[in-house]
């Protein structure tokens, strides 16, 4: 318990930094239900403090060279590496994720990211446009302090995959984390430091939502990156459009996948698992409306609840577990509530649907059949593992069907037709796509949602445009004629 208690709640310039009169933020073990760390929530005076320390250190860390700046994001990408160990145990601790999970999933993510965008801090270049002897170069120029904003499923990766962009462009950054899972991304901000990062670059700042909004509505923030739910989504969209700051919104998702008859049966019920069950359901863009087809439904069920039957659920530290607790006892009531209206409204239910009688958030993976559009389990994002499994006939009504939702965040199909593979997901409305694969999200992909899942992209090259602006600069070779 101890050593999971950081030496304060915020780190702000390069140091850990405390002030108690903040509201007290205590931090949750999933699997237990117990308090393993007190923080406090961020005051006014602190979100001064890093909004100023940010700004300050913002200025010098653009005049440096992106072969400079790059060095030290790899280099912190090396450290959390070396790190993993300590670092996925410590992500099981805040989020419950069994250790099997965070191991390769999360911190590891966040060193893809760091690596990624390190090595392309060097190349980001503007562009020679030659007009007779006249000319105009541009520049890519940081946008200035971005603010982070992050969810609690993924809260170092989500800490990374925002902090190393904005980093490698020349911007400061500063990060709240969900006040669910506030731990993960102090780390980050230790190694980042031990890395090289001047100070006051990457600062982390604990509270909910209030401590968010009031760093949006400072005039020295250039920019919020968030990552959350729609709600959440429309109230800091609406809140930086004051300021007209730059935005990323990645928000949520209620996700089809589709599987034709012809798919290999085992690689579709492995892309239902993994887009349903991993982190106890608790991902944005996983395919919670599996459409199977009619002649291939009967032997998906029996594999799928055949391969439920091995899922480990149990202590998140042991690594034989593959299926945790869910993250708050706020996330778990809500998934008991939907499951309840998938009873209610007539789903059938094929496999789980209880709370474990034990301590912890435990809920059993579940999976309901014969669910029809229009039933609540059906269109709203649930963020627990309640698969959602509905029938279809022909190409052409699934297509329809997937595409009726405000979501757009992702999909997949699973099929052994490569033509029918491609032209089904080129008419799905969804930012991020998969065939005959579910839910990887490597760095140099882009990734992010349309329609209500969001507004610009996170990862790859795409991102830069995300964190920097350009500046067209006009060169007059000759003389300036005006008419008088
Ligand atoms: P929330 O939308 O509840 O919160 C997201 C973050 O926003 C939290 O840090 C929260 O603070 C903060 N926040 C809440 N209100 C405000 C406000 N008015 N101004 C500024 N910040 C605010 O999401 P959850 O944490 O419950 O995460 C689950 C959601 O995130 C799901 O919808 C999921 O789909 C989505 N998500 C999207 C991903 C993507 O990449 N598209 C990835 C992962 C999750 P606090 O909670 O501390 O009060």
């Amino acid at each position: 318990m101890t050593k999971l208690q950081p030496q304060a709640s915020h780190f702000i310039a390069g140091v850990y930094t405390e002030d108690t009169q903040g509201d007290p933020l205590p931090v949750i073990y999933p699997a237990t239900g117990q308090v393993i760390a007190e923080l406090h929530q961020a005051t006014p005076a602190i979100i001064e403090q890093a909004i100023s320390s940010a700004q300050t250190a913002q200025v010098e860390w653009a005049a440096m060279s992106g072969t400079e700046r790059g060095r030290i994001l790899r280099r912190a990408a090396d450290i959390i590496r070396d790190r993993n160990q300590d670092l996925s145990v410590l992500e099981t601790y805040d989020t419950g994720k069994p250790l099997s999970e965070t191991l390769v999933a999360d911190a590891t993510s966040g060193a893809d990211a760091l690596e990624y965008f390190g090595g392309l801090a060097a190349s980001l270049t503007g562009e020679h446009i030659q007009l007779g002897q006249d000319w105009v170069y541009t520049r890519r120029e940081p946008l200035g302090v971005c603010v982070g904003i992050g969810a609690w499923n993924y809260p170092t990766q989500i800490a990374c995959w925002k902090a190393a962009p904005a980093l490698a462009c020349g911007n400061a950054m500063i990060f709240k984390p969900s006040e669910v899972t506030p731990l993960g991304a102090l780390k980050i901000a230790e190694i980042l430091c031990q890395a090289g990062l001047p100070a006051g670059l990457f600062n982390v700042l604990q509270g909910g939502g209030s401590v968010g909004a009031a760093m949006i509505a400072d005039a020295r923030i250039d920019k919020v990156s968030l990552t959350g739910s729609v709600p959440t989504g429309r109230k800091v969209y609406a809140a930086a459009a004051q300021g007209l700051k730059h935005v990323t919104m990645e928000l949520g998702g209620k996700s089809p996948l589709i599987i034709f008859e012809d798919a290999d049966l085992e690689n579709a019920v492995s892309g239902a698992i993994l887009a349903n069950f991993y982190s106890s359901g608790q991902v944005c863009s996983n395919g919670t409306r599996v459409f199977v087809q009619n002649g291939i439904k009967d032997r998906f069920l029996t594999r799928l609840t055949e391969r439920l039957h091995d899922c480990v659920i149990g202590d998140p530290q042991d690594m034989a577990t593959t299926f945790g607790p869910m993250t708050s006892e706020t996330q778990l009531q809500i998934t008991l509530d939907y499951i309840a209206k998938g009873r209610a409204e007539g789903a059938r239910l094929i496999h789980g649907g209880n709370r474990l009688d034990q301590k912890g958030f435990y809920i059993e993976p579940t999976v309901f059949a014969d669910v029809t559009d229009d039933m609540t389990i059906a269109r709203d994002e649930i963020f627990g593992p309640v698969m959602a499994v509905l029938d279809f006939q022909t190409e052409d009504d699934v297509i329809a069907r997937a595409n009726a939702t405000d979501f757009g965040l992702s999909a997949g199909v699973f099929t052994r037709d490569l033509t029918r593979a491609h032209r089904v997901i080129g008419q799905i409305q969804a930012g991020t796509c998969f065939i005959n694969s579910y839910n990887d999200a490597p760095v140099e992909a882009p990734f992010g949602g349309m329609k209500l899942s969001g507004v610009g992209r996170e990862n790859s090259k795409e991102a830069i445009n995300h964190y920097s602006q350009l500046k067209s600069v006009y060169v007059r070779m000759g003389d300036v004629e005006a008419p008088y």
